[in-house]
């Protein structure tokens, strides 16, 4: 297979905040603002204690 001559650098998939394993995706608040790429598991835990603050739990 031939290679494209017109390949110059790799972007590479963001890792998440809390550990270094590769995000999922990114975290969101009220008004979309974003929380930084977060992997599945820190962005449920996140997510889940979030709401405990609202709920004044914490
Ligand atoms: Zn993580």
């Amino acid at each position: 297979m031939a290679e494209t001559p017109n390949l110059r650098w790799f972007e590479a998939y963001s890792t998440c905040r809390m550990c270094s394993k590769r995000a999922d995706g990114i975290l969101r608040g009220l008004q979309n603002e974003s929380y930084g790429p977060h992997c599945k598991k820190h962005a449920e835990q996140r997510l889940k204690a979030s709401q405990k603050v609202r709920e004044g739990a914490a």
